[in-house]
């Protein structure tokens, strides 16, 4: 019995660490507008017929679901009687794959060559950590190398610190990227971010980087985004195996029951909205609110710096669909006021988008989930505003709008982040005049109020 366990148990290891491949396949673009499109799709899923990037969850959300070479007439004739529009974007998924890993040709006037690393391409977790020690060695009295905490897999969760006046700098901001292991255009904008902040010579870029205590994290989900290269490029969550199950009535891979969406394990109205409890989802919520040893990290790590100093910014960067979304991510209507300062990061956000698409006529939108993306509960951007009450807290949906969406080949790597570094120059000067660096936002906003009432006053 014993041997049947051990020889059950290695057939799984060795399935599970087979590199998937998507030879043959397609990626259509459905948009379910009905809830009778919503069954339907729940039944390709259930099928098998095809894999979808997201749960069909959302109505008037544009999904992308793959399809296999023998399941494509299968799939057209399932959804062609329902009325849904069936785009196929991506004719050879594997090959896009693969593309993706070229690095981009370039003219050496183009290249941003910095210590061993480019924007021509993206690298493993491995090169980013090397990276990473290679530039704390290099810029000894400013960078500090940290580690948040271990994954799931024991892998650390390495980030920088940058710091230009330690021990007078009482401002923090924070960045995060790769918490979905699959989206790497977020990590490739983090390390950008920080070659600017420490080689630009623009005077705006240099005011933001040395204002703060930065702590820049480009991998926070180590051991996904380990297994976006060795073995399953679409994977989201981390590789947790506790509640490893059949899958069978999912129409899923038993393999997807591994991982927990790490953006829905955070205990902010944690199991509500946008998640499942069921382990063979990509937004699987956990066993519990902070199962996970990757968002504890996190928290933890957030927790501990609120107590050092004012902690003002906090990004969460994901892809894609080109949004800046706006804390809280389960409500809409006039529930948005829950956020007190709701009306601020809208007005900092819009700025920002508002930069990016006159500067660089890239589109983003801003506001809360509910309205722009899907509603959404347990997320990290949300539960750091919510509990450690960091005053702008941001989810942001990087490049593209689905034409690519996980698969961003690397020559849009660049002007990806210098429409990003962009948006973020307006962004903290809006903030800055707000009064947020000072603390006295809510008198800038008593103020106004006052202001306000006086002209109306005067108008009538
Ligand atoms: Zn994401």
């Amino acid at each position: 019995m014993e041997l049947k366990i051990i020889v059950l148990t290695l057939f799984i290891i060795a399935a599970n660490a087979e590199k998937v491949s998507y030879e043959g396949y397609s990626l259509y673009k459905v948009t379910p507008t009905r809830e009778n499109h919503l069954i339907l799709l729940k039944d390709v899923q259930k099928k098998g017929v095809g894999e979808f990037w997201e749960d069909p969850l959302y109505l008037n959300y544009e999904m992308r679901i793959m399809v296999a070479k023998e399941n494509k007439v299968l799939f057209k004739s399932m959804l062609g009687k329902s009325g849904m529009v069936i785009e196929e974007t991506i004719k050879d998924l594997q090959r896009a794959i693969d593309d993706q890993l070229k690095p981009a040709q370039r003219s050496a006037q183009d290249s941003h060559l910095f210590l061993s690393m480019n924007w021509n391409q993206y690298y493993s977790l491995e090169e980013i950590n090397n990276w990473l020690d290679e530039v704390e060695k290099n810029y000894p009295t400013i960078v500090t190398s940290v580690t948040m905490g271990q994954s799931f897999e024991n892998r650390q969760i390495k980030g920088i610190i940058i710091n230009y006046r330690p021990g007078r700098n009482n401002l923090i901001g924070m960045l995060q990227g790769t918490l979905h292991a699959r989206e790497w255009i977020t990590t490739a904008t983090i390390t950008w971010i920080i070659k600017e902040f420490l080689t630009s010579t623009d005077r705006e870029v240099r005011a933001l980087a040395e204002n703060f205590q930065w702590h820049l994290f480009p991998v926070v989900n180590p051991d996904g985004y380990v297994y976006t290269f060795t073995t399953n490029r679409m994977w989201r969550k981390n590789r947790s195996t506790q509640s490893f199950t059949s899958c069978l009535a999912s129409g899923v891979s038993n393999d997807l029951s591994n991982g927990v969406d790490l953006n829905r394990n955070f205990d902010y109205a944690w199991m509500t909205l946008g998640t499942s409890d069921n382990p063979c989802t990509q937004v699987y919520a956990g066993p519990a609110a902070f199962s996970e040893p990757e968002t504890r990290a996190i928290s933890n790590y957030i927790l501990g710096l609120n107590r050092e100093g004012r902690f003002i910014y906090f990004i969460d960067f994901h892809s894609y669909t080109q949004l800046i979304c706006i804390s809280y991510s389960d409500v809409n209507g006039t529930d948005v006021l829950l956020a007190e300062n709701y009306a601020d990061m809208y007005e900092i956000a819009a700025r920002g988008a508002a930069k990016i698409e006159n500067s660089h006529a890239t589109r983003y939108r801003v506001g809360v989930a509910a309205d722009i993306l899907y509603p959404m509960s347990g997320t990290s951007f949300d539960w750091a505003k919510y509990a450690a009450r960091i005053p702008i807290s941001y989810l942001i949906e990087l490049r593209d709008l689905g034409q690519y969406g996980f698969l961003l080949p690397p020559e849009q790597i660049i002007p990806n982040s210098v429409e990003i570094m962009d948006a973020l120059l307006v962004m903290d000067k809006t903030a800055r005049y707000m009064g947020y660096y000072s603390g006295s936002q809510s008198i800038i906003c008593s103020f106004s109020i006052i202001l306000i009432g006086v002209l109306v006053a005067l108008i009538n």
